[in-house]
């Protein structure tokens, strides 16, 4: 069974909504119900992986409630959110006793930096303390273990996986798109789910089938190698201009 990690950030309706609101990264709250109602009516819903990066309030307040109404976790079905430690309790975002409320709602809580700071700019330092700090900043809030993490802004290779495994997390998602591969023990896939993506579109790569799967694949990669040779600040203008 290949399992399948989506990638969420925001659950907003538009920019009034409570939160901060990205045009690209947003979901509308009626679109989620449906794409939630496409997963519970999947043979197999456990399969499926919801995740939320960031730490956006609309994680508690729209989110969570969306959720539970579709049956998590009952129903083997499993969400994870991955906050960064230094956003919580600023405005728009979750607060501690919001990280508590989701964590005691059965949902996973998975770290994702403490300043959300791109982990492979680092030196060997500020990277392991950017994983370890993270880690115990959600231990202390939530009363137990973290074990996941996933790397701010997708960006991380061999040697933020080593790092983070000594660190004692199990596993370390990015934003390569597609199934989990079994070739890197700890390494998780995920695709991204992005505001403009229709009901067909999900479905192709939720499922990982067809042209939209390949197109995402492709796109990863063709991003992939100016990341390198520019930069991750330049990488980023180039990457908006291609969304
Ligand atoms: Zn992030």
């Amino acid at each position: 069974m290949r399992r399948m990690h989506l990638m969420y950030h925001g659950i907003h309706d538009d920019p009034t909504s409570p939160g901060h609101f990205d045009p690209v990264y947003s979901v509308a709250p009626a679109r989620f119900a449906q794409q939630l109602d496409w997963i519970a009516a999947q043979e197999c819903p456990e399969r499926f992986h919801v995740t939320f990066d960031d730490g956006d309030i609309s994680n508690v307040t729209t989110a969570l409630p969306l959720l539970l109404g579709h049956g998590l976790p009952e129903r083997g079905l499993c969400a994870t959110f991955f906050i960064t430690g230094g956003f919580i309790d600023r405005p728009g975002m979750l607060r501690r006793a919001d990280v508590r409320t989701l964590a005691d709602a059965g949902m996973r809580i998975g770290a994702h930096g403490m300043s959300h700071g791109f982990l492979e700019d680092m030196d060997l330092e500020s990277l392991r303390r950017e994983l370890r700090d993270s880690k115990a900043a959600l231990e202390d809030i939530i009363g137990r273990e973290v074990d996941s993490m996933a790397l701010p802004g997708g960006r991380g290779g061999a040697r933020e996986l080593d790092e983070a495994l000594a660190c004692g997390y199990r596993d370390l998602y990015g934003s390569r798109p597609g199934p989990d591969d079994d070739m890197q023990p700890g390494w998780r896939n995920r695709i991204a789910i992005t505001r403009e993506l229709g009901a067909a579109k999900f479905a192709a790569l939720a499922n990982w089938s067809g042209p939209a799967a390949r197109w995402a694949r492709l796109r990863h990669g063709a991003l992939a190698v100016p990341k390198r040779v520019l930069g991750n600040a330049r990488y980023q203008r180039l990457r908006a201009a291609l969304t």
